[in-house]
């Protein structure tokens, strides 16, 4: 006789061809053959898909897998297929014989794993099919789509809530590589699971290098690091007007890329995605629209323009890069008007309580962006998951900030906004700084201040560095309302009149600790 244990682990090796399960995989796959719902939150690459696989070869009857994205489909029942397993997808795009074809092979019971999409499947006649199967296991992948707070809400997802309903008996397991704590609550209500068994896998995906620079000349620092850079990357942008102009200025450059966003026809986009994975571009300039389903193991780096809204959407867009557990990098492009603009977009929400939970999502984003220590930290402190030690694998831990007394460093910016009478943006005041004789700022009669120059010796990146620094510690403002011109507060004053010392971390101008290697 076998044992449920020794079975799963047979079929891992004579059907997948893998020696040992991941973590999780086990233990979900028992609770599941008990006939128990289950959570299973793991990163994405942890193998969620073999939780649910493996049940449906060793449970007797149909299991239904839930997925939002026909390719996502389409991939895992090709995989499916070469490995001898009876899968089969309908959606639909699929022209009609085939759907009726997999109808039959259905009413037969021919079938193992169908792939379906989550508006199929809740289709009141399709459903009606549904009781005449031998249904043993609803699997609904990508499950945080129910969740309304989520990134990617999905209203076909928001009928599954039903199944539980409709079909008490029939176990569902609900999949996800969402982590935020807010998204785990929603998805077991909407599902509805019963005294589930909940998975959290670890969130740590260790061979990302997480850095950050800050951001003054994007597309110039973009350059520089694509240039750089080996193997695929993603750059993402948070509009599709900047998406076009970002990924036109890159090709302009040599860079081989094309633009990615839900403004383009769905012909378009599909092409991008496939030539993308096939290697034919290097570079994929995207919104958010850009990744999920795509299943590119080798991308080595992800590049954020700009600032995320959220740190699920970050580690999603991340977590895209080094799928094959090799060393890649997260790079963050980071300003305070960045964060000035987000504020401003998610106050123009007019839902309050939506406006209130972006808000707290914001907040938690923008701290991770200013954070002074060990970056993977407060990553996974978000999600719940505790970790004492510093990874040792982020720009924080690698070049650790230096501190100084900026007192003069400071006051130098802060009279030279003061100059320009606090109409001016931080560009500008760069330029005033650094003494840049251009013919804007001689035609205003700013060559003639006597802060003009007065910072001639340190690069513009240095500068803009310390901006955002004292913007960090209070002592300026951008004002969003006017073009982000900087502002003095009112905690500036003592410190143009040297009665109160400011203390700066050494700006970083390079990425030098790109060169180093991870610390044992
Ligand atoms: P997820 O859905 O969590 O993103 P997948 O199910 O697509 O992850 O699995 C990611 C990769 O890991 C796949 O290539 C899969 O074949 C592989 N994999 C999953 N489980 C194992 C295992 N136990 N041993 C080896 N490889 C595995
Ligand atoms: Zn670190």
């Amino acid at each position: 006789m076998t044992t449920p244990h020794t079975s799963a682990l047979s079929v891992l090796k004579q059907v997948f061809g893998y020696r040992t399960f991941r973590p999780g995989q086990e233990s979900v796959i028992e609770h599941t053959l008990d006939g128990q719902d289950t959570l299973v939150l793991m990163p994405t690459g942890g193998g969620k898909s073999l939780c649910y696989q493996i049940p449906a070869l060793l449970l007797p009857g149909l299991t239904i897998v839930v997925s939002p994205l026909i390719s996502l489909m389409r991939d895992q029942v090709d995989a499916l297929k070469v490995a001898g397993v009876a899968a089969e997808l309908l959606n639909s795009s699929q022209p009609k014989e085939q759907q009726i074809a997999v109808l039959n092979a259905l009413h037969e019971a021919r079938i193992k794993i169908l792939y379906v999409a989550p508006e199929r499947l809740m289709q009141a006649d399709f459903l009606h099919r549904v009781q005449e199967w031998d249904v043993q296991l609803f699997a609904i992948d990508e499950a945080h789509c129910v969740s309304h707070w989520g990134h990617d809400f999905r209203k076909e997802y928001c009928q599954l809530g039903q199944l539980k309903q409709l079909f008490p008996a029939i176990p569902v397991m609900g999949l996800t590589a969402t982590a935020d704590l807010a998204t785990r609550r929603d998805i077991l209500i909407q599902l509805g699971l019963q005294n589930p068994f909940i998975y959290q896998g670890s969130f740590d995906r260790p061979n990302i290098r997480y850095s950050q620079l800050l951001k003054f000349k994007p597309q110039e620092q973009l350059q520089k690091y694509i240039a750089t850079q080996e193997g695929s990357g993603i750059v993402y942008c948070n509009s599709r007007r900047k998406v076009d102009d970002v990924a036109a200025k890159l090709a302009a450059q040599g860079i081989n890329c094309m633009a990615y966003h839900a403004g383009m026809e769905s012909d378009m986009r599909e092409y991008v995605q496939r030539a993308f994975i096939q290697d034919r571009i290097d570079v994929v300039v995207a919104t958010v629209a850009f990744g999920m389903g795509i299943n590119k193991p080798d991308v080595r780096f992800v590049v954020h323009v700009d600032l995320p809204r959220s740190i699920e959407s970050y580690y999603q867009e991340t977590g895209r890069a080094g799928r094959d557990g090799l060393p890649a990098e997260a790079l963050l492009l980071f300003d305070e008007k960045d964060v000035a603009k987000i504020r401003q977009w998610i106050s123009e929400n007019d839902n309050p309580e939506r406006q209130a939970v972006e808000l707290q999502r914001f907040a938690a984003m923008h701290a991770l962006a200013e954070a002074q220590t060990c970056r993977r930290q407060v990553l996974l402190n978000y999600f719940g998951e505790y970790n004492a030690k510093a990874c040792g694998n982020c720009d924080i831990c690698l070049d650790p900030p230096r501190q100084f007394d900026g007192s003069e460093i400071a006051q130098k910016v802060l009279s030279c906004v003061y100059r320009l009478k606090q109409t001016s943006d931080s560009d500008y005041v760069v330029d005033i700084l650094r003494g840049k004789k251009l013919a804007h700022i001689v035609d205003a009669g700013h060559d003639q201040l006597t802060t003009f120059g007065i910072g001639h010796d340190s690069p513009d990146a240095y500068w803009h560095n310390v901006i955002n620094q004292l913007i960090h510690q209070g002592l300026l403002r951008v004002d969003i309302t006017q073009r982000a011109v900087l502002k003095l507060t009112e905690a500036a004053r003592p410190v143009l009149k040297g009665e109160q010392t400011v203390t700066l971390a050494v700006p970083r101008l390079t990425m030098d600790w790109q060169q180093r290697a991870k610390p044992e």
